[in-house]
């Protein structure tokens, strides 16, 4: 009987990517992959010619008929109005995990940690990825950080499940909450409900910039981490390089219907066009595909090659070391390696075999929750002024704010870059052009309120303060407020 191949997407990407492609597709080809591939084009070429988000619409067909991506880097042009291309693919297509497997390759490849093994589980729809920006005043930017409840519960669970199905015993949640007490409060709540489901499974949580740096010193304190889409980002990046390098690092991309499997590294424009490059990043990413789209025998065939050209010493350069290392190789040549080895298998590093029919992970529909009462009680209301530029200085921004008063509401404080500048503003403490008034109301019911503050932005607007942008201010049940007190009030 035939086996019919698995139709993916491949797209060869930019800089090192077709280099690295070509080399992942020769070793699938020679292993005996099924796949039946559809190329697109991705990346700069479009980007060239005006396509804002880097992709087709006909290649967004391609990608939602066949459901799995091979993906090679891409370039993210700077600035411009131009859109991620990877982020855009991410969220469009609802692949909320990102999975980057980090572990160490001692002896064979240098690393100063032989015990290192640890798996990143990045959420990857949200957070200052969102890529929601605003600059409302001239030379102040505000980025906007979304975390919401569903899909932290997404990827916690999902960091949960994967440690379940791969032996893991121990998940630990890295955030900021100490600072961003709303946004990566509600992550790490979410992480402790959901942890208390998985008793077999050890937790913990870690400060993002102490979390970062223990993995840069003691990577084997960990074993999988979940953490948002930024902090997830840049701790792999540590984490890949600390094994060896950042051209052996995965990122696995997981959604419900759909994924994307990717080489964790950039384009690495220093080195392309030279053969040089490792497609190692890229060939274990294949692998995780191989495993996603169910065929784990031809998975263990490349994964085990791969493992015994590593131990055999045949290097790329970024990972060649003298002493340890027996042959410096280019692509192409690490590539014939690889190939002349598939049915050979490692000696020292553990030998892989995966399930043939082992797909990916299911998991259970993110709960549904009533939403929680909520009262409008005020609004920060966002204003260019410049008619100071320090906290002693601005009574004649207040006093300008409270002429526009309307009944019912009072004017709490004066803001600006979140710290508290009026009443009482400390002479030190500089201040941007833009500048929040938080209003709030003076009566128990705040039934009248969305009226007032409509009526407040018009009084406002006549006092010679037009808003750049109003945030409404909401007690949500149990008197828990919506909105967070600036520095100092
Ligand atoms: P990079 O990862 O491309 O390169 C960082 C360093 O690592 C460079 O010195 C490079 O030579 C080296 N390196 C990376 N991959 C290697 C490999 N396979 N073999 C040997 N050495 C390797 O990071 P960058 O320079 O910051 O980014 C370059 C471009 O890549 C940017 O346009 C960025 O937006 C893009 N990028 C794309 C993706 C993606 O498509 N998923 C991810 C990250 C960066």
């Amino acid at each position: 009987m035939s086996v019919k191949n698995t139709p993916i997407t491949v797209a060869r990407g930019d800089g090192i990517g077709p280099e690295i492609m070509d080399a992942t597709l020769q070793i699938l080809d020679a292993a005996g992959a099924r796949l039946d591939i559809r190329e697109i084009e991705i990346g700069e070429k479009l980007y060239n010619q005006g396509i804002m988000n880097g992709i087709s619409d006909e290649s967004w067909d391609t990608l939602r008929e066949t459901k799995v991506f091979l993906k090679a880097p891409i370039f993210t042009p700077m600035g411009g109005g131009f859109k991620s291309l990877n982020v855009t693919v991410r969220k469009t297509l609802g692949l909320y995990a990102n999975v980057r497997p980090c572990a160490s390759f001692h002896p064979f490849i240098k690393t100063n940690f032989p015990g290192m093994d640890l798996v990143v589980v990045r959420e990857n729809e949200e957070d200052l990825y969102a890529g929601v920006e605003y600059a409302q005043v001239d030379g102040a930017i505000q980025s906007v950080k979304m975390i919401t409840r569903a899909g932290s519960e997404r990827i916690c669970r999902y960091a949960f499940e994967y440690a379940r199905a791969n032996g893991r015993k121990k998940v630990t949640c890295m955030i900021k909450d100490n600072i961003m007490k709303m946004a990566d409060g509600l992550f790490y709540e979410v992480f402790k409900e959901i942890a208390a489901e998985y008793p077999d499974i050890e937790q913990e949580r870690y400060i993002i910039d102490i979390g970062a740096a223990r993995i840069a010193s003691r990577p084997t304190d960990f074993d999988v981490i979940v953490t948002e889409n930024l902090y997830g980002d840049i701790i792999s990046d540590i984490a890949a390089e600390v094994t060896g390098s950042v051209g052996l690092g995965i990122s696995a991309n997981i959604g419900d219907t759909c994924a994307m499997f990717e080489a964790m590294h950039g384009t690495a424009p220093d080195i392309a066009g030279q053969g040089i490059a490792n497609p190692s990043g890229l060939l274990l990413g294949s692998i995780m595909m191989l495993t996603h789209i169910g065929q784990g025998d031809i998975a263990s065939k490349v994964h085990n090659a791969w493992l015994k050209t590593i131990e055999d010493g045949i290097h790329t350069g970024d990972i060649y070391k003298e002493g340890i290392s027996k042959k410096k190789v280019g692509t192409r040549d690490f590539t014939f390696a690889v190939i002349e080895r598939i049915g050979d298998k490692p000696e020292t590093l553990p030998v892989q075999s995966y399930p043939e029919n082992s797909g990916g992970l299911k998991l259970p529909p993110v709960s549904v929750r009533e939403p929680a009462s909520k009262e409008l009680i005020g609004a920060d209301v966002y204003v260019e002024w410049r008619g100071a530029d320090r906290a002693d200085k601005c009574e004649e921004l207040a006093t300008l704010a409270r002429q526009s008063l309307v009944d019912g509401m009072s004017l709490s404080l004066i803001s600006n870059r979140g710290t508290k500048v009026w009443p009482n503003g400390s002479a030190e403490t500089f201040c941007a052009p833009l500048w929040c008034l938080r209003f709030k109301s003076t009566t128990k019911s705040g039934s009248m309120m969305g009226h007032h503050v409509t009526k407040l932005l018009d009084n406002l607007y006549n006092n010679g303060l037009p808003f750049v942008k109003v945030e409404k201010l909401y007690e949500f049940e149990g008197g828990k407020p919506g909105f967070t007190k600036a520095q100092g009030e």
